[in-house]
Order: C-alpha cells, then sequence, then structure tokens
C-alpha cells in the first residue's frame, strides 16, 4: 500500500503539518517517501542507512553503480558530509541554494551509506527550493536520498499521478503537493576541480553558474553523446517513451516530408512541437510542449509530453530540436537520451 498526503505546496515553515510529520516518521523508520521538489518528484530515504537506500534502488529497478543526490534543509548540514567546502562551490551555494544545483564535494568516509556514493569518494547534494522538501528534511533531522521518482528508464515524475503510475505499491508513501516547476532535474556541477564542470546540464544554466563562478566546463562526453560520462548515471538510457522517438533537425517542411512517408507506410505518427507550431502539422498526434520562445516552459513539460505520447496511439514519433542554449542545454540533453541519440538531418 502506498500512502498519499495531499498538502497545499506554500506549506508555512514555522507550522507543524500532520501529514509530514507522519512522512518524516516513515523515513526516520528507513521506509521510502516520495515527495515534490521544485524540478521533478523525489523518491527519498535515510542517506545514512543501507537498508533504506537499498530500498530505493530496489522500488525504480535502479543499476547499483548509479549514485543518488543528498538533499539537505541547511549549509550547517555539509560539515557531516563533506571533507572541504572549495571556494567555487561557496560561491555556487550562496547564489543558487536553495535550487535546481547539485554541487558535487570530496564524501567524508563513514556519514553515508555506500549505497549512495556507489563507491565513489564524492558524493553530490543539494538544497531544494520547495517549501514541502525542506520541511521533511528539516522535520526528519536526515541528509535524504532522492532520485526522481519514477522507473528507471521512464521520463521523470513532474505530477504525484506519475509517480504512482511507476511506483504505487512499491512505496511507502508519497507527499502530494501539486505539479512540479522547473521540470528537468538538477544541474550537476564537480566543484572538486580547479574548473568547474557540468557533468549534468539541468535547471541552473551553463551562463548562470558562469556569472557566479568564472570559467565552467562541461564534460565533453555530453556534447558528443559518446565516451564516458564523468557522471554514471549519464551513460544509461532514459526517458524514451513506449515509440521510437527521432529528433529532425531541419524546417517545418523536414518533418512534414517525414509524416508523409511514414503515413505512406501504415504508421501513425506523433510529432512533439511547441504552441507556436502545434495547429501546422498534419500528424495523426500533435503534442505542443510549452513555448518556443520561453524554454523555461518547454522543460516545465517535457516529461509530461513524453509520458502522453505513451497513452495515445502513435507508432513513431518526431520531435523539433531546441538551440543549446540557456536550458536548452539540459531539454535537449534529456531529448537525446529519450530518443537514444537518433537524429535525422534534412
Ligand atoms: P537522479 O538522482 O536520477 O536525478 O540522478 C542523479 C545524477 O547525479 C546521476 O546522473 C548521477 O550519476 C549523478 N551523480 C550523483 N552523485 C554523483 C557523483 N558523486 N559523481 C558524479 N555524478 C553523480
Ligand atoms: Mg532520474
Amino acid at each position: 500500500m502506498t500512502k498519499r498526503w495531499i498538502v497545499e505546496t506554500n506549506v508555512d515553515k514555522t507550522q507543524t503539518y500532520p501529514q509530514l510529520v507522519e512522512a518524516s516518521n516513515l523515513i526516520k523508520e528507513n521506509e521510502v517517501v516520495a515527495f515534490p521538489t521544485e524540478t521533478v518528484y523525489g523518491l527519498g530515504a535515510n542517506a545514512k542507512s543501507d537498508e533504506a537506500v537499498e530500498k530505493i534502488f530496489k522500488a525504480k529497478g535502479r543499476p547499483s553503480d548509479n549514485p543518488l543526490i543528498v538533499h539537505i534543509s541547511n549549509e550547517e548540514q555539509l560539515d557531516e558530509l563533506v571533507e572541504e567546502i572549495p571556494g567555487s562551490a561557496q560561491k555556487l551555494m550562496k547564489a543558487y541554494w536553495p535550487g535546481p544545483l547539485t554541487i558535487i564535494f570530496k564524501n567524508k568516509q563513514g556519514v553515508l551509506s555506500e549505497r549512495v556514493t556507489a563507491g565513489l569518494d564524492t558524493v553530490g547534494i543539494r538544497m531544494p527550493d520547495h517549501p514541502i522538501a525542506l520541511h521533511l528534511i528539516e522535520e526528519s533531522g536526515l541528509p535524504i536520498a532522492a532520485p526522481s521518482a519514477n522507473r528507471s528508464g521512464k521520463p521523470s515524475p513532474t505530477t504525484a499521478q506519475h509517480v504512482l503510475e511507476d511506483l504505487e505499491g512499491r512505496i511507502s508513501g508519497i507527499v502530494d503537493g501539486g505539479e512540479t516547476g522547473v521540470g528537468v532535474e538538477s544541474t550537476v556541477v564537480d566543484c572538486t576541480r580547479e574548473i568547474p564542470m557540468i557533468l549534468r546540464p539541468g535547471g541552473v544554466t551553463k551562463e548562470q553558474l558562469e556569472q557566479i563562478a568564472g570559467q565552467v566546463l562541461v564534460d565533453p562526453s555530453l556534447k558528443e553523446g559518446e565516451g564516458a560520462p564523468k557522471s554514471p548515471g549519464m551513460k544509461y538510457a532514459h526517458y524514451a517513451p513506449n515509440a521510437p522517438l527521432f529528433l529532425v533537425e531541419g524546417d517545418k517542411k523536414a518533418i512534414d516530408e517525414l509524416i508523409l512517408e511514414k503515413q505512406a507506410e501504415g504508421l501513425k505518427v506523433g510529432v512533439l512541437t511547441t504552441e507556436e507550431r502545434k495547429d501546422d502539422y498534419q500528424a495523426e498526434c500533435v503534442i505542443a510542449c510549452g513555448k518556443r520562445e520561453q524554454l523555461e516552459t518547454v522543460a516545465h513539460s517535457l516529461y509530461e509530453t513524453l509520458r502522453a505520447f505513451n497513452k495515445r496511439d502513435v507508432d513513431i514519433i518526431f520531435s523539433e530540436v531546441f538551440p543549446l542554449e540557456g536550458v536548452g542545454l539540459a531539454i535537449m540533453n534529456r531529448l537525446q537520451k529519450a530518443a537514444g541519440y537518433r537524429y535525422i538531418k534534412r
């Protein structure tokens, strides 16, 4: 049985909420509980307990070499968890915590479960910018390990309903705080290096990081989609809808031609586009994913859109591509993974 607590999104820091007390008690008892963050829903457990963390891997079907991000609610918690806080990390924390930024630190041995770090000597930590998440962490008094609350390989959940579709009966509970905001996961930045390096693009953009920390590198393997990524999780197939997805580099005409070709073969075609063009395509299923002019809205709706194709009768999906700037870098990273890096260039 998965318990569902419905809680208003804007919980007040100074109040006690019986639902969150109950949820945090389960975390203290080493059970797993899903909760909203500003990026996507997370699946939380006591990061110090092997037993608790093992339950996350089991519920998700997550490969065991993929480390988990640890969530904290105040900076004092860091001292217990990490060896040192480099200057670059200090500046970035000041600017973007709480927020969609995970920082990789040198891990203090023997505090966190080794299942969290997957045996690495580093650990990814973030402070989520969501009142429910912060309240829950504070109430439990523990660092909470929390990957996205989806079955491994599926698009990350941006509503409680998505979580339940994947994990109902597999987890102890879910705090339902409505839809999440950013829609793509946190940016993972490695601050153990001389020059910080983005291992996973996400909610905080490269441009925003550079404003605060000066030069910031991007893991080169992300650009080509080949070579060994420095973040273990980046090598896995992820986010894929059931029908094969292709990214189309070309104008609207290129997608129109592809639609006609596939329809002539008797296939039902899906198109992932944006509000601006949703009425322009003659395909069986056209879904608008936000507005191209505001890439944040595309990020917000991306996983919901990928999940929506699974509810429709389509044999193949063509997606428009987005510029590799700002949050576009994170959007394209997720779309490339969802498409298995299949591009059509016309
Ligand atoms: P998720 O928890 O599903 O949002 O995924 C977490 C991402 O952060 C994965 O891509 C992990 O591989 C990455 N990650 C977590 N901890 C580390 C670490 N210590 N070093 C590098 N990448 C990490
Ligand atoms: Mg995930």
